[in-house]
């Protein structure tokens, strides 16, 4: 049955929850009908909003006014409440991580499909223009064959300091920006992984990893460099892309950065020697300016809020999960077999 807009309540009205009301607010055919969270003043907050408000779980499932029910709960709690938010019959989404383990979602995907419900994770980094435009440029070629990806987020603030700092919420940074940063990895290649290292850090001594470094070589030959820091006072560039015709880096969010390629047209030219340090260097001389094209990065077109009408067409069966489970899965796969490596000091060889 279709119907005009469907009533939605938001499951955990924090920071991510109150984010989704805004963005909802601009869609068409969602409708934020109501909230329930844990902690009353979100509640007042959520009726100074003009929502209905619920005092329990319980209270949510059996209105039968509502149709979907979004989680942004911290992450120890996802499963449990999608679980019982499909078996009341109601469709789902849920925050990233989706759950702590792989095999948790496992879990929730069985119970969608007995239900018939659809049950979509928001990893909305999949319509982030830098991912996009990294990813347009590996599909055209732009540096020739990408043989190696960078991809990095850094801040100096520490973790915050609620529930992301403890374990048993599923907190720490592989978990957080991990999540994004390598679902966005896995969109740039067909190939499978073929083995892992990293090294967690924890030199905010809070009982999670506080940022990670992660090398992934896939059997393809792409490989990539993950890195996630919360004590970097200068930041590295968010992408840098080499190809066996070229660079591209972009610098920020801002999309600032550019591409450097070698200009097919012009002989390679030797390059000179350069004083650098004490000693001369020709290898590590820059590209001469002439057999080089230095260009601008090539934006590329995102639709805004498509992972909610994504999430309603899926509903209505006309079109396929932007974000499909066995994906997120996947993910949580790789994320397992980081914190292995990562504990064994080894490097992994599996097939993800
Ligand atoms: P938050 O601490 O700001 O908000 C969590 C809210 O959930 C709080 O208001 C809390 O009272 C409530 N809550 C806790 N347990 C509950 C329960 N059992 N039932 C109902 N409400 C409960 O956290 P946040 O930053 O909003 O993060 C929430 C989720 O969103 C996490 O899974 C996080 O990883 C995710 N998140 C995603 C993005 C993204 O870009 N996709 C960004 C930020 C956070």
């Amino acid at each position: 049955e279709t119907k005009s807009a469907y009533n939605l309540v938001i499951v955990g009205y924090g920071g991510m929850g109150s984010y989704h009301g805004q963005l909802i607010e601009k869609t068409d055919r969602l409708n934020v009908f109501g909230v329930f969270d844990t902690a009353d003043y979100r509640l007042e907050l959520a009726k100074g909003k003009g929502y209905e408000t619920y005092d329990s779980m319980q209270a949510v499932l059996s209105d039968e006014n509502v149709d979907i029910v979004l989680i942004a709960t911290p992450n120890d709690v996802h499963k449990d409440l999608a679980i019982e938010a499909l078996r009341a019959g109601k469709h789902v989404i849920c925050e990233k991580p989706v759950t702590i383990y792989s095999a948790d979602l496992l879990d929730i995907m069985k119970v969608a499909e007995e239900t018939g419900r659809v049950f979509m994770v928001h990893q909305n980094r999949r319509w982030d223009e830098d991912f996009l435009i990294v990813r347009e440029l590996i599909q055209k070629h732009t540096v020739g064959d990408v043989f190696h990806v960078e991809s990095r987020v850094q801040g100096a603030n520490g973790i915050p300091g609620d529930w992301r700092q403890l374990k048993a919420y599923g907190g720490g940074m592989l978990l957080d920006w991990g999540v994004h940063l390598l679902d966005q990895l896995l969109l740039l290649t067909d190939s499978q992984i073929d083995s892992v290292s990293a090294h967690l850090s924890t030199i905010l001594d809070t009982e999670v990893d506080d940022g990670f470094t992660a090398f992934i070589r896939f059997k393809d030959g792409l490989t990539a460099l993950v890195e996630v820091g919360t004590t970097n006072y200068i930041k590295l560039p968010r992408w840098y892309v080499k190809g066996s015709e070229g660079t591209a880096v972009i610098r920020d969010w801002d999309l600032s950065g550019e591409v450097v390629r070698s200009n097919p047209d012009v002989e390679k030219v030797e390059p000179k020697p350069i004083q650098a340090g004490r000693g001369l260097t020709k290898t590590m001389a820059p590209p001469s300016e002439e057999s080089t094209i230095r260009g601008p990065i090539e934006r590329a077109e995102t639709i805004p809020e498509e992972f909610y009408s994504n999430f309603v067409a899926v509903l209505e069966g006309t079109a396929k999960p932007a974000v499909p489970n066995t994906e997120v899965h996947r993910v949580l796969v790789l994320i397992e077999t980081l914190f292995e490596a990562a504990e064994q000091n080894q490097v992994i060889h599996r097939d993800i």
